[in-house]
């Protein structure tokens, strides 16, 4: 695997890819991925879109010892549905830190990473994960 052109490639993956979601200023609901209409005010919703703070805890996670296909080079690895600072829950792989280490609760921060790879020559997919916070491990 070649990383060459990779770090222009990474930025601008940044800048595209903030998490953001809506919120809606009719009723103050906030959702992610992003939503055009509000799915409780419905034609009264007014949707405006929000940057998140990247910032939340382990609601619940689980450890896949027996990965899905282009998942194998992984495993084990952790998905959790990380709840964010501004209330909604988001389900992703928990990274730089072993299974053995994540706990419900735990602070956690959003990073892009490499989602995966199609094939010797393919595409390398980026996208958001989760990793523990600098001080999450030693809070446990
Ligand atoms: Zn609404």
């Amino acid at each position: 695997m070649t990383m060459y052109g990779v770090p222009s490639h990474w930025r601008r993956y940044k800048e595209r890819y903030r998490l953001s979601g809506t919120r809606c200023e009719t009723c103050g609901n906030i959702y992610f991925p992003p939503r055009k209409v509000c799915p409780h005010c419905r034609r009264e919703g007014k949707p405006v879109s929000m940057n998140f703070s990247g910032k939340g805890k382990v609601y619940t996670f689980s450890v896949i010892r027996v990965p899905s296909e282009g998942f194998e080079a992984y495993a084990p690895y952790v998905i959790g549905l990380i709840q964010l600072e501004e209330g909604p829950k988001v389900t992703t792989q928990i990274v730089d830190c072993s299974p053995e280490e994540v706990y419900i609760d735990m602070p956690v921060e959003v990073c892009f990473r490499k989602l995966r790879e199609q094939g010797k020559e393919g595409i390398i997919c980026y996208g958001f994960k989760f990793k523990p916070t600098t001080d999450a491990i030693l809070k446990k």
